[in-house]
């Protein structure tokens, strides 16, 4: 495994696996690696791909109020998880040469950036998109590996692509869960234990939400005031926005679809600022 945190050396590593016949596929990551993103590593392994990882905290996804000094950062812990998994290069930049001081340019998908997270963090999607555009210059990967814990950004990444006309596939990978099913999140990690308890609420109430879908119900409204309901009843839990929303568009449904529909939630645990979904 190499570890490069140039963006003159990674170019070069990711031209040395491309030359070698080896398709590239990469996942970019803001590190703190965990079972979440070693899940997505071995769905491109398994194809045969060299997966290159990036690790980078990416300041332009932060708002100001937002964790950006807080985001836990675990170098040597990434490092042993990119070995583990059988990662070809762990890509760390800095933020010096991603983004020196007078840089200018960004990228913006303004249609399925709006809704859901958009309203609450305007920043995110305009920062993800313009690190990645960057990352993907630099790597020139054949794949692009995200999860669906992060729907919203799947969606917002795959119209970018298309409407940039980038060569880029797409692979995707189911989220990865607890044991109890809360979904596994690097910022878990800010949750005391009876914070942590208490967040496992939304999961119930999305397993509820797709209970009622399988049982005949098609009303988004109805699972979204039933999913309401359920986290409610959890005093430090607070929805930021429940939606029922189509997978490539992000926009509200009328009417649930079976497997094209999902219901995303984004929630307050207190201070803590997590996000979950489901497939209805
Ligand atoms: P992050 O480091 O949180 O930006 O996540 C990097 C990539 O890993 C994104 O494509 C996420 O959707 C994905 N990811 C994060 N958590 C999980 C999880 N629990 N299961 C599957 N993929 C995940």
């Amino acid at each position: 495994m190499q570890k490069i945190d140039s963006i003159a050396a990674m170019r070069a590593a990711a031209t040395e696996l491309t030359k070698s016949g080896q398709r590239v596929a990469l996942l970019p990551t803001l590190g703190a690696l965990h079972a979440g993103h070693a899940s997505l590593i071995r769905l491109a392994r398994a194809r045969g791909d060299a997966v290159v990882v990036s690790a980078f905290v990416n300041p332009l996804q932060f708002g100001a109020s937002e964790d950006f000094a807080r985001y836990p950062r675990h170098e040597a812990a990434d490092v042993a998880w990119c070995e583990r998994e059988g990662v070809a290069v762990l890509f760390t930049p800095t933020a010096e040469e991603m983004f020196p001081k007078h840089f200018s340019t960004s990228v913006a998908e303004e249609r399925v950036s709006k809704p859901l997270c958009g309203v609450s963090r305007p920043a995110l999607f305009r920062g993800v998109l313009t690190c990645w555009l960057k990352l993907l210059h630099i790597v020139q990967p054949t794949v692009l590996v995200m999860g669906e814990k992060d729907l919203q950004q799947i969606a917002v990444v795959q119209k970018a692509l298309e409407d940039l006309s980038l060569p880029m596939a797409i692979l995707t990978g189911p989220t990865v869960r607890e044991a109890d099913g809360m979904a596994v999140s690097a910022r878990n990690s800010y949750l005391t234990p009876v914070q942590r308890e208490e967040a496992l609420v939304v999961y119930q109430a999305l397993k509820r939400a797709k209970e009622m879908v399988a049982g005949g119900v098609r009303s988004p409204d109805r699972v979204m005031a039933e999913a309401t309901h359920i986290i409610g009843e959890k005093r430090r839990v607070r929805a930021i926005y429940i939606g029922v929303v189509d997978r490539q568009t992000m926009e509200a449904v009328r009417e649930v679809t079976p497997g094209q529909s999902w219901m995303a939630v984004a929630f307050w645990v207190d201070e803590v600022r997590l996000t979950d979904n489901i497939m209805l």
